[in-house]
């Protein structure tokens, strides 16, 4: 990267960068029905390529954060929990399940703030939690609710609870995200997943009881509470909610500033924290493309196409304007890709995922929205084409977006390649900061050598089993 720092040009930078914040209009619309047919199911669905995943080899290796010592059996959780474990093919807790759940089940309930790096079962975790709690013979009474950064989480978590609690009888799971809640009978579950802004909207007109709610789940909590974003939401909407309620924060990240927040969130917490240095998954080879110039980003973009299809790619730009734009290029240019971001009407984002998750459409193109919780395990590439960036004007680079946009792949122990385009002195910064900050050695990738790039990602992509060496995950309680 030194011959890029000597270059000197002008980053012209485009317009601010879409938050998930802005993705949620005010006010719900429409009526219908949250159609939740979308998944191909969460679990160890295995990809189309030649990757075999040694899991039991991961589970068993203490360096892991998917390590444990125990079984599902031996937390102590129903019959019909079990069995929809078995069901979804989770053999062994991972380490934050093991961990976090004895804690989370203890009663008197306490409130717990939990990190585990991305992939690693943290949306498990909760979910057991909120399972053991529910009360199944009230099935329409809302007694959990779990608030989420966007749409596609959401739901996404929705589907978890269903697939977990497929044999506990009369669970009822509701999606509170626009355009999902019927206006006539409002919520009628015994498990909400939503979106702040609508969940708001449902108690204030009243179509939502939460007298009765006994946990409350922020996940990607340090995103959903930064005043700066969604925090005022959720802060209004516990004030809504009864004083007593276990409050469960979870994410891979939880920067100093936004854990003071965290705290007085949810007082008297239970904490597992990890050191900055534990943060990367290392199944995950993190890469960078030395780009010439910004323009030249387009063609390096499209030469990459081929290795984005061995399994599936996301991309992430930073404005939906420049996510258009590279989809009309790339279709003109017979590509094939997809594009959801905000702008999209909530159905349409939802048929966008639906499509992705089952392999139909293989490349998508995404802004922020997407860079938290999505799970599709067959994500073997993730393009940063824009370096994330924070703060007035995009000054500072964005360490905790560029951790979970890189998380998108290498999911519960799979392999997978990030590559990040940099182009002019800013980008490269702030991409060396962000290594910096969690002690990544970044492999570069070079535009004139063509060869030895596909050949340094397909070494990964196709490589025959995960690599178990993750970082050391001494996880503190
Ligand atoms: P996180 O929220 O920590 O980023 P997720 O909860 O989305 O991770 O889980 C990542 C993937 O791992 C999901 O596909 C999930 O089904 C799978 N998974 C979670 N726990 C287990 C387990 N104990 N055994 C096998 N697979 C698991
Ligand atoms: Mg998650």
């Amino acid at each position: 990267m030194a011959d890029l720092a000597s270059r000197i040009t002008d980053p012209n930078a485009p317009k601010a960068e879409e938050q998930p914040a802005g993705n949620e209009p005010s006010k719900p619309t429409g009526e219908t029905q949250l159609d939740d047919a979308h998944d191909s199911g969460p679990g160890l669905v295995e990809s189309n390529y030649d990757v075999e995943v040694k899991l039991s080899d991961l589970q068993n290796d203490q360096e892991s954060p998917l390590y444990s010592v125990s079984t599902f059996e031996q937390l102590g959780l129903s019959k019909e929990i079990n069995d929809g474990l078995l069901a979804m093919n989770y053999k062994k807790p991972s380490k934050i399940q093991e961990k976090a759940l004895p804690l989370m089940l203890a009663n008197p309930p306490r409130n717990m703030i939990a990190q585990s790096q991305s992939g690693t079962g943290k949306t498990g975790a909760f979910v057991l939690t909120i399972l053991s709690r529910i009360d199944f013979s009230k099935p329409q009474q809302p007694q959990a609710l779990v608030l989420a950064p966007s749409r596609e989480l959401a739901r996404q978590i929705q589907s978890v609870i269903q697939s977990i609690g497929q044999f506990c009888k009369d669970l009822i799971v509701e999606a509170a995200v626009p355009g999902a809640v019927s206006r006539e009978t409002g919520v009628k579950a015994s498990a909400v997943v939503g979106t702040p802004g609508t969940v708001m909207d449902l108690i204030r007109r009243r179509q939502f009881d939460v007298s009765q709610l006994k946990v409350l789940v922020i996940d990607e909590a340090d995103n959903m509470l930064d005043l700066q974003g969604l925090g005022e939401q959720c802060v209004r909407v516990k004030t809504m909610l009864p004083k007593n309620i276990q409050i469960l924060l979870f994410s891979a990240t939880f920067p100093e500033k936004v854990m003071v927040y965290a705290e007085r969130f949810a007082p008297n917490a239970h904490q597992m924290k990890l050191r900055q240095q534990e943060l990367t998954v290392k199944g995950i080879s993190q890469m960078y493309m030395d780009c010439p110039d910004e323009r030249s980003k387009y063609d390096i973009l499209c030469k990459l196409y081929g290795l984005m299809t061995i399994g599936s790619s996301v991309i992430f730009v930073k404005t939906r304007e420049s996510a258009n734009e590279i989809q009309r290029r790339m279709e003109a240019d017979g590509h094939k890709v997809s594009v959801l971001h905000g702008a999209y009407e909530g159905m349409n984002r939802d048929a966008l995922l639906d499509d992705f998750r089952s392999g139909r459409s293989k490349v998508l193109i995404t802004t922020n929205v997407l860079a938290r919780g999505i799970d599709v395990s067959s994500v073997s590439m993730v393009i940063n084409y824009d370096i994330p960036m924070k703060g007035i004007g995009d000054k500072e680079p964005d360490p905790e977006t560029y951790l979970h946009r890189i998380g998108r792949t290498g999911r519960f122990g799979r392999v997978g390649v990030s590559i990040s385009f940099v182009h002019d002195r800013k980008s490269f910064q702030a991409l060396s900061d962000i290594a910096n900050v969690y002690g990544i050695d970044l492999i570069q990738l070079s535009p004139d050598d063509w060869d030895l790039t596909e050949k340094k990602v397909q070494d990964v992509i196709k490589s025959s089993r995960a690599k178990p060496e993750y970082a050391p995950t001494a996880v503190r309680v």
